[in-house]
């Protein structure tokens, strides 16, 4: 294995879900749904396979019918007008997309500042690309994990290429603010620098949380490459349909680096996720609102099992601080290591997403896009806990 990739080791999705097998306990560690998405759309994907479209390669940027309608998408939902022949790349699944973005931007010895904890894949991506990252740390206060934004300030440098965000963010369920934005959108362009943002939670936002695209800011729309996943959106994490928007100089470059990861993928599927962008709002709403209860009765619970809980405004995970458990030492990555035998769940430890391991030590993120059932089984296991 080489140098740029030695440090990585095995995903830790990988490990969890192993462990959750072998130990039989209940999976909240891995971000999948343990539901598939709606059933017109599955037909959807059946039809294409059937009809033989996309059983050969598909076209490099992907289907017309899906860049259509990930282009409506955009227009419909936050007034972005996208071409579906210059500014859309559909990739496979989100994880291509931001390699890809990264593989095409950065040259070696670039900085590439990134919110911390990061989605473990960012790392791996952007040491392939022979860039550096630069962390900057959301920190707990005021019952959320903020971002410090004379921190991120002081990140930039002459070096610096890109900001990699995502909001909603894994894995702290924080959503980024119009103030927040605005002020990364404004050093952007002050600095100049590109920004690749993943929104793949782009609709899993409660309460009072708004998503809002980058992208929309002054300034933003031609210095952005933004990221979205049939994945997340539907529930499909294994069909890895994922796609770019970006002005056409940036998806062209985007372009040039996925036409040799995949080239293509998902054929049929790409097909099934163009007729699933176009479910009525009543489809995105119900899955909100279902998530949203699921947020609650996982939050709920593990508050009653003695764990501190960021109750997340946006995507479908949650983090706990364990430290007023007593347990492990306070220590996440033993906690998790131990809590399938202990209690017959599986969690993923964050600081497996920090530069600054300590800063992570204590907390724990658990998955809720599960049935309620298992939801309630789990928080019953946990409380045996105390
Ligand atoms: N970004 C984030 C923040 C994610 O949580 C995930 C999925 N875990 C991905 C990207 C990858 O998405 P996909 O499955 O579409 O590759
Ligand atoms: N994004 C998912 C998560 O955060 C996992 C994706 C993966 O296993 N690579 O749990």
């Amino acid at each position: 294995l080489n140098r740029r990739l030695a440090e990585f080791g095995t995903t830790i999705f990988a490990e969890m879900s192993a462990l959750a097998v072998s130990t039989g306990a209940i999976n909240l560690g891995q971000g999948f749904p343990d539901t598939d998405g709606p059933e017109a759309v599955r037909e959807a994907a059946v039809r294409a396979l059937r009809d033989g479209r996309g059983n050969q390669y598909p076209p490099g940027p992907g289907v017309p019918e899906l860049r259509t309608a990930i282009a409506e998408h955009q227009l419909a939902r936050y007034a972005l007008s996208y071409d579906p022949d210059r500014e859309v790349l559909v990739t496979a699944g989100a994880t291509e997309a931001i390699a890809a973005s990264l593989l095409a931007l950065v040259e070696p010895g670039d900085e590439v500042i990134a919110l911390e904890p990061y989605y473990d894949s960012y790392a791996a991506s952007i040491a392939l690309a022979g860039g550096t990252r630069v962390p900057v740390t959301l920190r707990p206060g005021d019952g959320r994990f903020r971002l410090d934004l004379d921190e991120l300030h002081d990140a930039v440098t002459d070096r610096t290429r890109l900001i990699l965000l995502n909001t909603p963010h894994n894995p702290t369920g924080t959503v980024l603010t119009r103030a927040e934005l605005t002020e990364i959108a404004r050093l952007a362009v002050e600095r100049d620098l590109l920004v690749v943002t993943d929104e793949v939670y782009e609709h899993l936002v409660f309460d009072d949380a708004e998503h809002i695209p980058l992208a929309t800011f002054p300034g933003m729309r031609e210095r952005t490459v933004s990221i979205g996943s049939a994945g997340k959106t539907f529930s499909f994490t294994g069909w890895k349909v994922g796609w770019v928007t970006a002005s056409p100089e940036l998806v062209s470059a985007v372009r040039s680096a996925k036409q040799f990861l995949t080239y293509v993928a998902s054929g049929p599927f790409q097909y099934a996720v163009a007729e699933a962008l176009a479910l009525p709002g009543s489809y995105f709403d119900d899955f909100r609102a279902d998530m949203r209860a699921k947020r609650d009765l996982l939050s709920e619970g593990l508050t009653a099992a003695g764990f501190d809980v960021y109750r997340p405004a946006g995507t479908y995970f949650v983090t706990t601080d364990i430290t007023p458990l007593g347990l492990a030492d306070g220590d996440g990555f033993a906690f998790c290591r131990a809590l399938p035998e202990r209690a017959g769940v599986v969690a993923i430890p964050n600081a497996v997403f920090y530069d600054h391991r300590d800063a992570g030590a204590p907390f724990v993120r658990f998955a809720f896009c599960k049935k309620t059932a298992v939801l309630e089984e789990a928080v019953t296991r946990l409380k045996s806990l105390a």
